[in-house]
């Protein structure tokens, strides 16, 4: 059997053992120590705009946070992308709140902004003002961010970006991960960059940057003794992992290029093929890191569908999978409300994720190769 293709594999750069090696010459072995520092700075000076970063040992810990610092609590609302991976909502429910799912809009796959507002202006209505809303960078292709960002000023609610997909990614030059008054990301084994495990929440101040800091270790009062007046978490980053991240961020924006080339490579495989769609940019506004290479397949139109095109590629031992099931689909969320239509239903039932990692070399590609000819 030939070796496995996956879906997005780890790919280190080559400095990253020597930031690793350093934390253990200076015996930095905590969740602390200057590679925190040092991925903390990389990281905020990547997405400019005067943004603070505290490195923390997940994307879900990142949201936690968030909702934690905008202070939502037990009977809550909080508006969340219901086409997203699980991570997304999660943490609302840590905090005692309940979700309120929204659908997703064609062009970028991520929540529409119409129907955002229709969520919001029904749940007034209801008298439940919503304490946040959860927008997420599917597959790294930005959200129509300055839409909801409008919306979530016009009517006063908090921001969070969900970019833990969408590191590098930009929306009119502007980095996602920035817009929002939190920001997420990811770096578990299988996204853009990663750190074998971690993530980072991205912050409007240092003031704020610190206050994520303090929830991230236990909220130890100022005292001799262990002393603590709010709840807190063991969410930091350790040193060894961040000493990964250092090295990873020396080759990101390489890495996003591969990436791309990714999503060129299946743009030619299906190039003028009726019935499949390379998921794209709508316009150039739009720059995504395209973390993963997704098609949708109309059944109709090409006679085969999704799942068969992904068995297919099972079969030669290529990871290919669906895409993210909407929460609102989900029999954990089964009874929380929803606003929306079809859109994002419909896209999971006919999308796929492909092989899409920085590192599949030109024989692996051959072999992704030979599968899809097998249906042309
Ligand atoms: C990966 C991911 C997360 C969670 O990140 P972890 O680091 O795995 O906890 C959150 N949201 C989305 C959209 C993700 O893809």
């Amino acid at each position: 059997m030939s070796s496995t293709i996956y879906l997005s594999s780890p790919h280190m750069g080559g400095t990253e053992e020597a930031y690793v090696k350093e934390a253990f010459d200076t015996n930095w072995i905590a969740p602390l120590g200057p590679n925190v520092n040092g991925f903390e700075a990389a990281l905020s000076n990547y997405l400019g705009h005067q943004k603070e970063v505290a490195a923390l040992s997940s994307g879900t810990a990142a949201l936690h946070l968030a909702l934690a610092l905008l202070e939502v609590g037990s009977g809550d609302e909080v508006m969340c992308q219901s086409m997203t991976f699980a991570a997304s909502a999660n943490p609302i429910i840590y905090q005692g709140a309940n979700p309120v799912f929204v659908d997703s809009e064609p062009a970028t796959w991520n929540m529409c902004p119409n129907h955002l507002e229709a969520a919001i202006t029904d749940r007034l209505k209801q008298g439940k003002r919503p304490k946040a809303v959860i927008a997420v960078h599917l597959y790294g292709m930005p959200c129509k961010i300055d839409d909801i960002r409008n919306l979530c000023k016009t009517y006063d609610i908090p921001l969070i970006e969900d970019a833990a997909e969408a590191l590098g990614s930009t929306y009119q030059g502007v980095p996602c991960g920035t817009f929002g008054d939190f920001g997420v990301l990811s770096f578990n084994g299988n996204k853009i960059i990663t750190t074998s495990g971690g993530g980072a929440l991205v912050c409007a101040s240092e003031a704020e940057k610190q206050k994520a800091v303090f929830l991230a270790t236990q909220a130890r009062d100022e005292a001799p003794h262990y002393q603590h007046s709010v709840l807190g978490y063991n969410y930091r980053l350790s040193n060894i992992a961040a000493g990964i991240g250092r090295g990873q961020m020396e080759v990101l924006d390489t890495h996003i290029g591969l990436r791309q080339q990714m999503n060129q490579f299946y743009k030619e495989q299906f190039f003028g093929w009726e019935g499949i769609e390379v998921f794209t940019e709508p316009n150039e506004s739009f720059v995504s890191n395209h973390w993963l290479s997704c098609i949708t397949i109309d059944k109709k139109k090409t006679g085969f569908s999704a799942e068969e095109l992904r068995k297919a590629f099972g079969e030669d031992n290529i990871e290919a999978r669906p895409l993210w099931k909407p929460m609102h689909l989900q029999p954990l969320y089964e009874n929380a409300p929803y606003y929306g239509g079809t859109v994002a239903q419909t896209l999971f039932e006919n999308g796929l994720c492909l092989p899409s990692g920085s590192n599949l070399t030109d024989t692996e590609r051959s072999r992704i190769a030979a599968v899809i000819r097998q249906f042309r």
